[in-house]
């Protein structure tokens, strides 16, 4: 049986970018002030064809689908929900930031996005936006991914 062709389509586009702020934390104690970043993601996936349209997946929905979750992160304060150094509270409309048990941050809950990610590293955050992907992309959708890459760049406008 002749193997399946594999086709690999990638997404890019300056709108995919988001502006943020945040902080990561490094091993032992220390800690980074908050500051912000462009950032630039990069989606490619990897698959077969679907046997009607001639292509793996909808372009313009892949598309719109990291735009929304490029909007998400967008203008927030990006906090890793899984970091054991930092104490992360919602109180109302609050969000209380902690590192080490010290008292640090208080941000307007909707300025932050959440994340179930342990540092807001570029690795973790390309983890994450593949695993968006990934769900979002389940079936039913009638399709075989093989593969599914994030890539998240830093600082894209120096
Ligand atoms: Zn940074």
């Amino acid at each position: 049986m002749a193997a399946r062709k594999q086709f690999k389509v990638a997404v890019t586009k300056d709108s995919l970018v988001f502006a943020s702020a945040h902080f990561i934390t490094f091993p032992g104690h220390r800690c980074e002030t908050l500051h912000g970043h462009n950032s630039r993601t990069r989606l490619v996936v990897e698959g077969g064809l679907d046997p009607e349209a001639y292509y793996v997946l909808d372009f313009s929905e892949l598309k719109q689908l990291m735009k929304r979750l490029t909007d998400e992160i967008d203008h927030k304060v990006l906090l890793p929900l899984q970091n054991p150094k930092l104490q992360i509270r919602e109180e109302g409309d609050t969000v209380t930031v902690a590192v080490g048990g010290k008292p640090r941050y208080v941000f307007p809950k909707a300025d932050c996005a959440l994340l179930p990610i342990p540092n807001t590293t570029v690795e973790m955050l390309a983890e994450y936006l593949a695993g968006r992907v990934s769900r979002a992309l389940a079936p039913p959708e009638p399709l075989e991914l093989q593969a599914i890459e994030v890539e998240v760049e830093e600082n894209c406008d120096q």
